[in-house]
C-alpha cells in the first residue's frame, strides 16, 4: 500500500503531458491527411469530368490547389502545435468553415457539377458536429445556409448534376458512392468516439474505486484508517441500536511498544505494527471491522457479539499474538497487547463507548498487561 502511494507520488507528470501532446498531434495529422486525401479524390473526379467535357480543364486544378492548400496550412499550424492552445485542438469550427467555404466557392465557380459539392457540405457538417457543441454546430450550419442562399438565390447559376452522356451518368454515380463512403466513415468515427468515451468512463470508475479504497486504508498497516474505522463504528452502533442486537468494541494497545522502538529501532517498530495488524486481520471474522486507532492502538468493532463473546474472541487473539514467532525480525522479540472491551448500550454515542473501553484498557495495563478487560 505504502509502495503504491509512493509510486503515485513519483510519476513524472511532465513526461505524461509530453506524451499527450505528441499523441494529439499524431491524431490531428491522421485527420488532416484523411481530409487531404478526400480533396484529392474530389479533384480526381473533377478531372474525369473535365475529360468528359462537362467542366473546364482548370477547374480540377483550382479545386485541388484550394483543398490541398487549405489542408496544408492547417497541418503546418498543427505541427507547430498552434492547435494545442485551444480546448478543441482539432479546431473543428475553423476547419469546418474553411472546408464548407471551399465547397460553396466550388458550387459558384463549377456549377455544372454543383450538386456534388452540396453533398460534401453534408459530410463536412455531419463530421464536424461530432466534435462541436450545439452552439458551434448552429454557427457552422448558419454559415453554410448563408453561403448556399447566396449562391442559390443571389445568382442565377444553374446548379446541376448532369447525366446526359454515359460518362456523366457514371461520374454522377461515382460522386454519390464516394460521398456515401464518407458518410459511412463519419458514422464509424462517431462510433469510435462513443467507444472511447465508454472506455474512458470505465477507467475513471476504476480509478475512483481505487482512490476510494486507498482513502480508507492506513498506509503502514493496510487496515482501515482512523477516519474509516470511526465511520464503521458509527454505522455498526446505529445498526445494533436500531435492531436491538449486541455489538461490542475493543481497543487494543501493544504492550511496551516504546521499548520495541527503543531496542530495535523505529523501522522494526513499523514492521511489528504491520505484522501485528496482519495477524489481527487474519484472526477476526469477516464481519468484524478492524482499524488503526492511533500509533500502536487498534480498534475492533464486532457486530452481533455480546461482551462475553467479544472477550473470548479477543482472548484468543491475545494468545495468538503472544505466541507469534517474530524470528524474522529478531530471535528474542516478544509482542503482547492489552485490550479493553465494551458492549454498545441503547443510548451510547461513539465517544461514550470509546471512553469506557479506554478505561477498561487502562485497567488491563494496570493489572500487568497481556490481558483483556471488559468494563
Ligand atoms: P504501554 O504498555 O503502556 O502501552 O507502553 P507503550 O510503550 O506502548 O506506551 P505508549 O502507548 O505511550 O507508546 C506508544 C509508542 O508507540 C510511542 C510512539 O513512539 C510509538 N509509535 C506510535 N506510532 C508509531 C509508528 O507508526 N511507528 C512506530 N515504529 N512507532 C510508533
Ligand atoms: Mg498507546
Ligand atoms: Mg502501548
Amino acid at each position: 500500500m505504502a509502495q503504491s502511494a509512493f509510486q503515485l507520488a513519483t510519476v513524472e507528470p511532465r513526461a505524461e503531458v509530453k506524451d499527450g501532446v505528441k499523441k494529439r498531434a499524431r491524431l490531428r495529422r491522421q485527420m488532416y491527411l484523411a481530409q487531404m486525401v478526400s480533396f484529392i479524390l474530389d479533384a480526381a473526379i473533377l478531372f474525369l469530368y473535365s475529360l468528359s467535357g462537362t467542366i473546364p480543364g482548370s477547374a480540377s486544378a483550382w479545386y485541388l490547389a484550394a483543398g490541398v492548400g487549405w489542408t496544408a496550412i492547417t497541418l503546418i499550424l498543427s505541427e507547430w502545435h498552434f492547435n494545442d492552445r485551444f480546448r478543441d485542438h482539432y479546431l473543428t469550427v475553423p476547419q469546418s468553415l474553411g472546408s464548407i467555404g471551399i465547397q460553396i466557392a466550388a458550387i459558384y465557380f463549377i456549377p455544372e457539377v454543383g450538386f456534388y459539392f452540396a453533398c460534401i457540405i453534408f459530410v463536412v457538417l455531419g463530421f464536424g458536429a461530432l466534435r462541436m457543441s450545439a452552439r458551434q454546430t448552429g454557427v457552422v450550419w448558419a454559415y453554410a445556409a448563408i453561403g448556399l442562399t447566396s449562391v442559390f438565390t443571389l445568382t442565377s447559376q444553374a446548379i446541376a448534376m448532369p447525366m446526359e452522356t454515359f460518362a456523366e451518368r457514371h461520374l454522377a454515380l461515382l460522386c454519390f458512392v464516394t460521398a456515401l463512403g464518407r458518410c459511412a466513415f463519419t458514422g464509424l468515427y462517431g462510433a469510435s468516439l462513443r467507444e472511447a468515451l465508454y472506455r474512458r468512463g470505465n477507467e475513471l470508475k476504476l480509478a475512483h474505486a481505487k482512490i476510494e479504497e486507498l482513502a480508507q486504508i492506513d498506509e503502514l498497516t493496510g487496515v482501515l484508517n482512523r477516519r474509516y474505522v470511526m465511520r464503521a463504528l458509527n454505522d455498526e452502533m446505529a445498526r445494533a441500536q436500531r435492531a436491538a442486537t449486541p455489538c461490542s468494541v475493543a481497543i487494543l494497545d501493544i504492550d511496551f511498544f516504546k521499548r520495541i522502538n527503543d531496542g530495535y529501532g523505529h523501522p522494526t517498530g513499523d514492521e511489528v505494527l504491520r505484522g501485528f495488524a496482519i495477524t489481527l486481520a487474519a484472526n477476526i471474522r469477516s464481519i468484524d471491522r478492524l482499524g488503526r486507532y492511533g500509533g500502536e492502538e487498534f480498534l475492533v468493532v464486532m457486530p452481533g457479539s455480546s461482551k462475553d463473546q467479544a472477550v473470548s474472541a479477543m482472548d484468543r487473539l491475545r494468545q495468538v499474538i503472544s505466541e507469534l514467532d517474530w524470528n524474522s525480525i529478531s530471535n528474542d522479540l516478544r509482542v503482547t497487547f492489552s485490550a479493553g472491551i465494551e458492549q454498545v448500550r441503547p443510548n451510547d454515542a461513539p465517544e461514550d463507548i470509546l471512553a469506557r473501553a479506554d478505561a477498561a484498557l487502562y485497567k488491563a495495563k494496570d493489572a500487568g498487561r497481556n490481558r483483556i478487560m471488559a468494563g
